[in-house]
């Protein structure tokens, strides 16, 4: 649902200045660097790049679902650490507060939340607990009064290196094995017992610090809970990552928009055999197989974020935008490093092409792997939905 296409193309175009003037110009220096300086991080406040998802009434933009997927398709035509920093807030950091938080949570966090005056961030991964999140779960929140204290680790958390406030998923009743024997709290920064270890030396998205978070009989109030009810923390975090599938969708597609512009203008100019690249047929068909799988994904993104827009059931459909999107994006990165050559796999020589291809491998396997998302499809489709 677009609510005033004018307005949508204003903050795109906002958007696009930012990708054009700011991020596209520091990108190398972010992956070099493995920072973004504040100075852009002020920037994107300034700019209401925090806030997107976050209601109005908490100072946010409010947006809906397909708008907010026009925004990310733009965002993510750059470096992806730029939306990494602001994506948690608008994003997972901040949804299970919109979806599940009481009003005093909601006043207390969203509105720094959308401003990016605090960063958020969603621990639910642990050593043992990941794609079966609650089977493998083992930090536990142990009831002491009217507090509880939370013992257990962390794993692969994005931004909890800057975050201010964790959201925090534990069991909470230990004879309780389901999703109802979980809570999920709100635990910030500086309370004792909580701590951050060192960064994760990723593969790619360098300036997207992520890490382990670790709870050493770390006691909280009950005010800490999440929506203030004890057992409700796997349905808080499952709605959250019902939305986030589909912003990932998204997000997907701007690299892939990116690499392919990459694709075409090295097609136009790099020579071989006295002519260009672009004029051999088999160079032709990747191209044009770069363009049929971004406009379809586009297409299953934008026809899903409207579904759910309307309140439709889109459970399946989420994950088929997830799925087919991230692989989507890893294919066309394989095909354009492929039309660069060796300038493809040199970082020196392939400008943000062998960058991109390091980035969107991550797409896969975060937010459910493909292979969990080809599951859920799977049990849908023989369940007859
Ligand atoms: C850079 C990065 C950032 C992340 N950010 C966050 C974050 O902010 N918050 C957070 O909580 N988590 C985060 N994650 C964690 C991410 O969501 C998990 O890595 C993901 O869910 C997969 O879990 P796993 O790594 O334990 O893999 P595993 O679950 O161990 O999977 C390994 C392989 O087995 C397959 N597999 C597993 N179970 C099945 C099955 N039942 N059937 C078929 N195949 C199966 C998988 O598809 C995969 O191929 C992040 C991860 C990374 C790498």
């Amino acid at each position: 649902m677009i609510r005033n296409p004018a307005a949508l193309e204003r903050l795109l175009e906002n958007i696009r200045d930012f990708v054009r003037t700011v991020a596209i110009p520091n990108e190398a220096r972010v992956d070099h660097e493995h920072v973004i300086d504040e100075a852009i991080v002020d920037e994107m406040r300034r700019r209401g790049f925090f806030g997107w998802s976050i209601p109005e009434a908490f100072g946010g933009a409010g947006l809906t679902t397909e708008e907010l997927c026009h925004a990310n398709m733009e965002i993510s035509q750059c470096t992806a650490a730029f939306r990494a920093r602001a994506g948690t807030n608008t994003g997972i950091g901040s949804e299970a507060i919109i979806q599940m938080g009481t009003d005093v949570q909601k006043e207390h966090y969203l509105p720094r939340l959308a401003s990016g005056e605090i960063t958020g961030c969603l621990a639910v991964t642990e050593p043992d607990a990941g794609s079966d999140l609650l089977g493998g779960l083992r930090t536990t929140a142990q009831r002491d009064g009217d507090h509880w204290i939370l013992n257990g680790t962390k794993r692969y958390i994005t931004n909890a290196p800057l975050a201010d406030v964790f959201t925090v998923l534990a069991r909470s009743d230990p004879n309780n094995t389901g999703g109802s024997g979980t809570t999920a709290f709100l635990i910030e920064r500086n309370t004792p017992g909580l701590s951050v270890g060192p960064e994760h030396r990723k593969m790619g998205q360098a300036g997207s610090p992520v890490s382990e978070v670790y709870f050493r009989d770390c006691r909280v109030p009950d005010s800490a809970i999440l929506g203030g009810q004890p057992g409700r923390g796997f349905t808080a975090v499952m709605k959250s990552l019902n939305k986030q599938r589909i912003n990932l969708a998204s997000l997907c597609t701007g690299p892939a928009i990116r690499l392919l512009q990459e694709g075409l203008t090295h097609a136009r100019q790099r020579q071989q055999s006295g002519r260009a690249i672009g004029e051999f047929q088999l160079v032709q068909a990747m191209l044009a197989d770069c363009k049929v799988e971004i406009e379809a994904a586009r297409a299953l993104i934008l026809d899903t974020a409207r579904k759910r827009d309307d309140g439709e059931d889109v459970t399946m459909a989420v994950s088929m935008c997830k799925y087919y999107a991230s692989e989507m994006a890893g294919r066309v990165a394989d095909r354009i490093v492929q039309i660069f050559g060796g300038a493809g796999y040199c970082e020196d020589i392939g400008g943000s092409v062998p960058r991109l291809y390091r980035d969107v491998r991550l797409f896969r396997l975060y937010e459910g792997t493909s292979q969990i998302h080809q599951l859920n499809i799977a049990k849908l489709l023989l369940k007859g939905q």
